[in-house]
Order: C-alpha cells, then sequence, then structure tokens
C-alpha cells in the first residue's frame, strides 16, 4: 500500500542553474529533518512525484535540492523552467539514508552527493571521507564547501578534467588502486544504480560486511 505524506504547497525562493543543465532550487523550510532523508517533489498535486536529497543543513533557513535536468524527463524540464514565486508541491521529509559521528566513507556519484553537502552542512564531516565521481570541474558540486569542511579527505575523481586537484578516472578506479579500505567502518553509496553496484561489488570483494554498505540509488 503506498504510504500517504504530508504535501506542502511551498513557493520557490531561488533557482540556479550552476553546471550545464544542474540545478540548485530553494524553498523556506517549514519542517525538521535529518540530514540525508529526501522529499517527493512535483508541480502539480495529482502528478507523479519524483525524489530528491535535501542538500540542506538541518538547521538551515531554505530546504535546497541539487537536480539535474534530463532532458526527456517527465519532471525536471518542468522544474528547471521554474521562477522564484512559483509553487511547488513537496512531500514531508522521508528516508533511513542517515548517518552519524562515526568515522565513514561517504561514496558518491553525480548529484548523488546532495545528501553529504547535507551532513556536513549539519557538522557531521568529523572522520568522513568523501570520494567524489564526476565529469568535468563543474560537475563537483559545493566543492568550495567541501574542500573548506573535508580539506585532504574530500577525493575528487574527474573522467574528462585533467587537472592535479583530481584523480583521473572513474571514482570505482581510484578505489581499485587502493591497498587498504577499512573494514571495521561504514560505507554510503549514493548516485546513479551503475555506480552503487559496481562499487558494492568492489567493497565485498574487499571484505568489507555487506551490512555496513549502506545505500541510496537514484533510479
Ligand atoms: C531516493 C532517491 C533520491 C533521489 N535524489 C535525487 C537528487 O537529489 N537529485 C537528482 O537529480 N535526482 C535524484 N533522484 C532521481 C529523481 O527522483 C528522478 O528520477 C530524476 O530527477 C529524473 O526525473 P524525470 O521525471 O525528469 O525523469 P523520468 O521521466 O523519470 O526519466 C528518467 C530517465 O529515464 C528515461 N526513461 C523514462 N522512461 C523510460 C522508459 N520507459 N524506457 C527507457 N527510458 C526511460 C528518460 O528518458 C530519462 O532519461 C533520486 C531518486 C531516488 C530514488
Amino acid at each position: 500500500m503506498a504510504v500517504k505524506r504530508k504535501i506542502f504547497k511551498k513557493s520557490i525562493h531561488s533557482i540556479k542553474e550552476i553546471a550545464q543543465n544542474v540545478f540548485v532550487l530553494s524553498f523556506a523550510r517549514n519542517f525538521e529533518f535529518r540530514a540525508g532523508q529526501v522529499v517527493a517533489v512535483d508541480v502539480v498535486t495529482d502528478g507523479e512525484p519524483r525524489l530528491y536529497s535535501i542538500a540542506s543543513g538541518e538547521l538551515d533557513e531554505y530546504i535546497e535540492i541539487l537536480f539535474d535536468e534530463k532532458p526527456d524527463g517527465k519532471l525536471t524540464p518542468k522544474l528547471s523552467a521554474l521562477l522564484p514565486g512559483d509553487t511547488i508541491y513537496v512531500s514531508e521529509p522521508f528516508g533511513n539514508f542517515i548517518c552519524n559521528d562515526e568515522s565513514a566513507w561517504w561514496i558518491a556519484s553525480g548529484t548523488g552527493v546532495a545528501p553529504f553537502v547535507s551532513m556536513v552542512r549539519s557538522g557531521q564531516e568529523i572522520g568522513k571521507i568523501l570520494i567524489h565521481g564526476g565529469r568535468y570541474d563543474e560537475n563537483f558540486y559545493f566543492s568550495d564547501l567541501l574542500e573548506n569542511k573535508l580539506s585532504g579527505n574530500y577525493i575528487r575523481c574527474a573522467t574528462q578534467q585533467a587537472d592535479s586537484a583530481y584523480y583521473k578516472g572513474r571514482l570505482t578506479g581510484w578505489l581499485r588502486e587502493q591497498s587498504f579500505l577499512p573494514t571495521e567502518l561504514k560505507y554510503y553509496l549514493c548516485g546513479s544504480p551503475e555506480m552503487v553496484v559496481e562499487v558494492r561489488d568492489i567493497l565485498i570483494s574487499r571484505h568489507i560486511p555487506f551490512g555496513q554498505i549502506i545505500s541510496e540509488t537514484y533510479f
């Protein structure tokens, strides 16, 4: 049976294209949430809402979501065309992709970095390593914040960008090259199904117990 969630009518506070076809949309926060949770978003009340990770800190005034526009998608072309003041419908927050203060590895592809941005903005960055995979420089969203808070524990793997700041290649390549992956820590994976499946396989092959791999897949 489908879960019935409270829906809020929200007015867009801001919407900005931060990289080609990638947007940050914000609206005023009127609910509490835990970093890592998602909201369902739509432009109508009777449509097929899509899920988005909250990228804001738990105490921030505005909720931000980070999304990439799928040109042939049902919702994202409509979202990217919205302007401040336009209406969207947003569910109450939900989800169990929740971290705590223990050391952990965070692994993200593309916009899958959003829940980790929320965790950093909520003060959970101590003891964390973030490995983020993207194509170009512009695809390392919120990199100023992440560099500032995580410094050497922020590893960017860029497939199309030759720059000494980045590992050249996919994040799975970086993981495979590591001689040591701690087996006692939790690994949080977020992003495309391909990345999640491949990383999970790598971790299991390196004796990380399945129960220590927590994933959020952006279907
Ligand atoms: C838990 C969770 C959290 C998420 N968080 C985020 C987030 O923070 N940011 C983010 O950007 N996304 C996130 N997503 C993904 C998001 O929910 C949407 O799926 C995404 O934005 C695309 O929505 P859309 O309606 O534009 O595209 P859709 O209409 O859903 O289409 C998606 C793609 O599939 C293709 N497609 C559609 N139907 C078919 C078909 N029948 N056959 C073949 N191909 C088809 C489309 O061409 C398009 O490229 C999350 C998903 C989940 C499950």
